[in-house]
């Protein structure tokens, strides 16, 4: 998820994402004032979370930086649907937050 602008003049999508804070693909995300499609409410409940996750994943697929994106989330733990990928999905593929929100488990993620 992207809230940051910063200088895109050397950022090609290919861009190594070297120690920066924020990393530099960052700046390339198209998610930026969407925040509420990438995190979950308080109390949402499961359809809602479909829907969601859905028109967030469409976001996603149009972006040039999705592989970087969906890497960082699973490196970092995050919360949330990055690159595409929910935090239910993430957990499935090995990478799950230490607290999953809504106490989902990696048999609902499939
Ligand atoms: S892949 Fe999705 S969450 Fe990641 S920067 Fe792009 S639009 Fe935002």
């Amino acid at each position: 998820m992207i809230v940051t602008t910063h200088d895109r003049s050397d950022i090609t999508p290919d861009s190594p994402d070297v120690s920066s804070d924020p990393p530099r693909w960052m700046a390339q995300g198209i998610c930026a004032g969407h925040t509420e499609l990438f995190f979950a409410p308080h109390a949402e409940r499961p359809p809602s979370r479909l829907r969601r996750e859905a028109a967030a994943r469409q976001v996603c697929m149009r972006c040039p930086v999705r592989i970087q994106c969906r890497d960082h989330a699973r490196a970092h733990l995050e919360y949330g649907l990055w690159g595409g990928e929910s935090e239910a999905e993430r957990a499935a593929a090995g990478y799950a937050v230490p607290a999953p929100i809504g106490g989902r488990t990696v048999a609902e993620a499939v």
